[in-house]
C-alpha cells in the first residue's frame, strides 16, 4: 500500500507507555529515528496525554499499575476522539497478544527490544494502515493534473495539522475567463493550460511541506507554509502562463486566509480564502486578496442577518413598501400599479437595504420564507384597497431565482390568492432575468405553466444578464422591466440608449409592453415616452412607500378618472 503522503517531511507523534523507565528509554531511542516520542508511566497519563496532543501511533505496555494496557485499549475502543488511534501492544505472553489484539489493538512487539529494525517497520506499516482507513474517497489524485482530489486534500490536512509545527495558509486560485480558452481554441487546449498551471503552482507556492488539489475546472486550493506576500509568486506564475500557452486574457487570482490554526475548521478556512478570491472577479488589479478583518466583519454580520431572520420575520420587523408604477401613455400619468418592495428595520442596526439581505438570503433559501411572507402582505392589501376604496390595484412582487425553481410554486401563489380573495391577475410576478440564464427551458416550462393558471408575469432587470433579445420571441411574457442601469445611462452613453430604443421596438413589435424603471428626471420621462415605453416606475413619480401612502394616490387616481 502506498504511504499515506510520501512527499512530505512531516514527523509524527507516537506515545510511549510503560511503567518501566529502561523499556521507555529504549523504545524512545529506537523510534526518535523516525518519530517524534513522547513517553507516559501508566494508563492514566497515557490517555490524559493522547486527549491533549494528536498521536499517530500509541505503544502501550500490558501491566501497569493505576490503569494496565487492556484498561487503556477498553477506554480508548468507547472514546470518540482515541478510538481511531491505532494502538501496539508490547509483551512477552502469546495468550496476552491475542485478547490485546481481540479488544482492538493493531498489532504486537515482544520485548526484548534487539531488533530495532523491525520495530520502526511495524510502526510505519500500522500508521500508513491507520492513515489511508481514514481517507473515504478512493481516488487520491485528479488524472488531469495530477494534484490532489479534493476528498483527500481535506482528509491529508484535518489529519497533517496538529503534526505540522510552521504556521500553515489556505489559498485559493481561480482562473479568471477560462472558459474562453476552452471555446476558442478546444478543450485539448484548455485541458493544456490547467495542466501547466497546476505544474505552476505545484512549483512555486505549494513547496515540500504543502499539497494542492483541483476542486473544480479551473479552481486549485493550496496548503503551504505561511508567507507574508504571495503577489510576487503570482505575477511570476501569470507571466508563465502567458509564455507557455499563449492566453493573454486569462487571468489568475487568488485568495489567501493566513495561518490556519490547530483545531480550526478546515474548509471553512478555504470558505474564507474564496470569500477573498471572489473578491477579484473580473478584475485587472491585483492577483491576490488576503482575507482580512473586514471580510470576517461582513461574515459575521451575515451570520447575524440569517441567525435573527426567523425572530425578526415574528416579530414584524420586515415590511412591505410600495412604488407606484404609472402609465404614461395618455397626458395625464395613469396609476396602473406598484410594485412590492420588502423593508427591514432591526432592533440593533436599525434600517439593512434589501441589497445587502436579498442575495444573502438567496444563497441560504431563506428568500424563499420572506417571499411568501411579503406575497401574502402584497395580496392582503390588494384586498384591502379593494374592499375600501372600491379600486383594484395589481400589485407585483419579486420572485426571486430561487423561488422561480420551486416545484411548489404555484401551489404557494394560488393558495395566496383564493386565501385573500383576490383575482390571478392582480398578483403580477416579477421574475428576474438571470433565473432564465440559469436554466432557459425549464424557465419557459414555468413561465408557461404560471401563465396557464392566468398569472402575469414581467421579466424584471431585463439586459443585466446573458440572454439576448431573441430569447423574448420564445418566452411568453407581459411586461419587460428594463434593467435600470440602462435608463441611468442613457441620455449619456449612446449604447445604452439605442438598447433603449431597441428593447422598446422589438416589444412593441411583440406587442408586450416595456416598463422603465429607476426613472428620476423628467428628461428621463420625455425621451422613455417618444420613444414607446408605457410603463414608468422610478423616484420621479415615487420613492418605495409604506401602504398608507399609496392610499392617498389611489385617492387621487379615482378622483382624476371622475374628472377625466
Ligand atoms: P428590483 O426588483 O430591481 O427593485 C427595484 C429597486 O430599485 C428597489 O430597490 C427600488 O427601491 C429601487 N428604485 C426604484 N426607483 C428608483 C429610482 O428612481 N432611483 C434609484 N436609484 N432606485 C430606484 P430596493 O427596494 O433597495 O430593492 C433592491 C432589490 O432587492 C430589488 O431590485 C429586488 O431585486 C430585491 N428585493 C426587494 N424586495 C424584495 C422581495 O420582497 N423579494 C425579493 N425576492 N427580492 C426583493
Ligand atoms: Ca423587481
Ligand atoms: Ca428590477
Amino acid at each position: 500500500m502506498e504511504k499515506f503522503i510520501e512527499s512530505t517531511e512531516i514527523r509524527r507523534k507516537v506515545l510511549v507507555t510503560d511503567d518501566e523507565v529502561i523499556n521507555r528509554e529504549m523504545l524512545k531511542m529506537i523510534l526518535s529515528r523516525d518519530y517524534d516520542v513522547d513517553c507516559a508511566c501508566n494508563g492514566e497519563e497515557a490517555l490524559n496525554m493522547l486527549r491533549q496532543g494528536s498521536y499517530s501511533l500509541l505503544l502501550l505496555d500490558l501491566l501497569m499499575p493505576v490503569l494496565d494496557g487492556f484498561g487503556v485499549i477498553e477506554r480508548c475502543a468507547h472514546d470518540e476522539q482515541l478510538k481511531n488511534v491505532p494502538i501496539i501492544v508490547m509483551t512477552s505472553e502469546k495468550s496476552a497478544e491475542v485478547k490485546s489484539i481481540r479488544m482492538g489493538a493493531a498489532d504486537f512487539i515482544t520485548e526484548p527490544y534487539d531488533m530495532p529494525e523491525v520495530i520502526l517497520a511495524r510502526c510505519d506499516r500500522i500508521i500508513t494502515l491507520s492513515e489511508s482507513r481514514t481517507i473515504i474517497s478512493s481516488t487520491e489524485r485528479d488524472d488531469l493534473t495530477n494534484l490532489y482530489t479534493r476528498g483527500y486534500f481535506f482528509a491529508y490536512i484535518n489529519r497533517m495539522l496538529p503534526n505540522i509545527e510552521c504556521n500553515m495558509d489556505a489559498v485559493v486560485i481561480n482562473l479568471d475567463r477560462f472558459h474562453l480558452v476552452n471555446e476558442l481554441f478546444g478543450r485539448p487546449e484548455g485541458d493544456r493550460m490547467l495542466r501547466e498551471t497546476a505544474g505552476l503552482i505545484s512549483e512555486r507556492l505549494v513547496g515540500d511541506k504543502g499539497i494542492a488539489c483541483r476542486t473544480e475546472a479551473d479552481s486549485f486550493y493550496v496548503f503551504c507554509v505561511h508567507r507574508d506576500n504571495y503577489e510576487e509568486a503570482l505575477v511570476d506564475i501569470q507571466r508563465e502562463i502567458e509564455a507557455r500557452t499563449g492566453a493573454k486574457s486569462v487571468r489568475i487570482r487568488a485568495g489567501v486566509y493566513k495561518n490556519i490554526e490547530c483545531g480550526q475548521d478546515v474548509e471553512s478556512c478555504y470558505r474564507r480564502a474564496k470569500t477573498a478570491c471572489d473578491r477579484l472577479r473580473g478584475g485587472f488589479g491585483a492577483h491576490t486578496e488576503v482575507y482580512d478583518n473586514d471580510m470576517h466583519e461582513k461574515e459575521l454580520f451575515d451570520e447575524r442577518l440569517i441567525s435573527d431572520f426567523s425572530r425578526s420575520l415574528e416579530n414584524g420587523e420586515f415590511k412591505v413598501y410600495f412604488q407606484p408604477k404609472y402609465n404614461i401613455e395618455s397626458d395625464v400619468p395613469k396609476l396602473s400599479s406598484a410594485e412590492a418592495l420588502v423593508r427591514w428595520t432591526h432592533p440593533e442596526f436599525g434600517f439593512i437595504s434589501p441589497g445587502q439581505f436579498i442575495p444573502l438570503f438567496e444563497k441560504n433559501g431563506l428568500i424563499r420564507q420572506l417571499d411568501e411572507f411579503v406575497w401574502d402582505k402584497a395580496a392582503a392589501q390588494v384586498k384591502q384597497w379593494q374592499d375600501e376604496m372600491e379600486f383594484t390595484l395589481p400589485v407585483s412582487v419579486n420572485v426571486s431565482r430561487v423561488d422561480a425553481f420551486d416545484p411548489l410554486l404555484s401551489q404557494k401563489l394560488t393558495g395566496i390568492i383564493d386565501r385573500h380573495g383576490i383575482t390571478r391577475d392582480s398578483l403580477l410576478l416579477e421574475i428576474t432575468e438571470s433565473a432564465c440564464s440559469e436554466d432557459s427551458a425549464r424557465f419557459v416550462e414555468i413561465v408557461n405553466d404560471l401563465r396557464e393558471k392566468g398569472f402575469k408575469i414581467e421579466m424584471d432587470d431585463f439586459g443585466s444578464g446573458y440572454s439576448s433579445l431573441n430569447m423574448l420571441t420564445s418566452i411568453p411574457i407581459d411586461a419587460i422591466k428594463l434593467d435600470m442601469y440602462f435608463i441611468r445611462n442613457m441620455l449619456t452613453d449612446e449604447t445604452a440608449f439605442r438598447l433603449v430604443k431597441l428593447v422598446v421596438d422589438v416589444s412593441d413589435f411583440l406587442g408586450v409592453p416595456v416598463v422603465a424603471e429607476g426613472v428620476e428626471k423628467q428628461e428621463q420621462l420625455t425621451v422613455l415616452k417618444a420613444m414607446g415605453c408605457e410603463v414608468i416606475q422610478g423616484y420621479y413619480f415615487s420613492p418605495p412607500k409604506p401602504p398608507e401612502n399609496i392610499t392617498a394616490l389611489i385617492e387621487k387616481e379615482i378622483y382624476d378618472e371622475r374628472h377625466r
